[in-house]
């Protein structure tokens, strides 16, 4: 007899967390069986051929015997996902969603869904900047947080087969409400990306002057920027779009941030300078420390990497 924690698996938007869900749950046997579906014809039949679950023409064909459904769309496509899926919800059916924002996915996609079916928001930190099912792969979630918000008044063994889902493909389930997931979020994740985007903006818009040598000595720590900013557009579109009260309230103290460095440049404080970067060594120590990333030199790249 199957221990799997759920017996049908819907995944609906068959991108790179899609995909990696989808492979993640066949390979750690977190569900029997899977179905998938994508708006677009294209990424269905892509899916079709990488032989990841079983992919249906429908919205309706995939999630009416689904006991857990993962809405692993951008953003600002959960709300009109959810509106289409309810009428063929079955009775006591968990829904979910992977997005990096959760309290607008919370506010837009509840008023939907009925009351016989369970709704609780979750978000994997995992991910890489690629898109598409080919992007996808069944480890993403290994050793990862991944962070659920329930209501208050959530279904308990909901929430526990949803907790053994995500356990079961390797992740470490924290329960948070969806203000404080998104302020942490915004800080951690979004604020970086947004930083990522800007600094290759900018020095896109130099290049003319600096005729090709920001590609040419891109090493110099360039290129770690490049990788963030090379993202999916919709899906950090939607994100800034869907957490901007957060999102501005760590810009404007990043920006201060900013400025007291640009200040102590100008008038060689090096003290300060040197300060202040003793302490953020310290922060990337804690983050080695905690194994949320590699201690190996160059982020453990090859060193005949040019
Ligand atoms: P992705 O690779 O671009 O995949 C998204 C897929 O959803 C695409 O195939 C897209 O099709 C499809 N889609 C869009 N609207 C749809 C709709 N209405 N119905 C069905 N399918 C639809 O993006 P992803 O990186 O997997 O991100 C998916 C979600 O995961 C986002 O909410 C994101 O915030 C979250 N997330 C991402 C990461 C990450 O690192 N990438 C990490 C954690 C969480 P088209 O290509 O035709 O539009």
């Amino acid at each position: 007899m199957s221990t799997a924690p759920v017996h049908t698996l819907a995944i609906l938007g068959i991108g790179l967390i899609g995909s990696s869900l989808a492979r993640a749950a066949l390979s750690y046997d977190a569900a029997e069986k899977v179905r998938l579906f994508d708006a677009s014809e294209n990424v269905r039949a892509r899916a079709a051929m990488l032989g990841i679950g079983e992919v249906s023409d429908t919205l309706e064909e995939a999630v009416k015997d689904a006991d857990l459904i993962v809405m692993c769309v951008p953003v600002g496509a959960m709300e009109s996902v959810a509106q289409s899926i309810a009428p063929f919800l079955k009775t006591g059916a968990i829904i979910s969603d992977v997005g990096s924002v959760k309290t607008s996915v919370m506010e837009s996609v509840n008023p939907h869904l009925p009351d016989s079916a369970h709704f609780i928001p979750g978000h994997p930190i995992a991910g890489t900047e690629k898109s598409g099912p080919e992007a996808g792969f069944a480890s993403l979630f290994q050793d990862r947080w991944c962070i659920l918000t329930p209501a208050e008044d959530v279904d308990q063994a909901a929430l526990e087969t949803l907790t053994d889902f995500w356990t079961v493909i390797g992740s470490t389930v924290e329960i948070m409400s969806p203000e404080r997931h998104d302020r942490v979020l915004a800080i951690t994740s979004h604020l970086p990306h947004l930083i990522a985007y800007n600094i290759v903006g900018t020095a896109a818009d130099l290049e003319t002057v600096t005729e090709g040598e920001v590609v040419k000595f891109s090493a110099g720590g360039f290129r770690d920027f490049t990788r963030i900013a090379a993202s999916d557009p919709i899906m950090w579109r939607d994100v800034f779009l869907n957490n901007k009260t957060a999102v501005l309230e760590m810009l404007g103290r990043f920006n201060e941030d900013l400025a007291a460095l640009q200040r102590a440049i100008r008038w060689g404080e090096g003290e300060q300078l040197q300060k202040f970067f003793e302490r953020t060594r310290g922060i990337r120590q804690s983050i080695i420390d905690a194994g949320q990333d590699t201690d190996k030199t160059n982020f453990g790249r090859d060193n005949s990497e040019k």
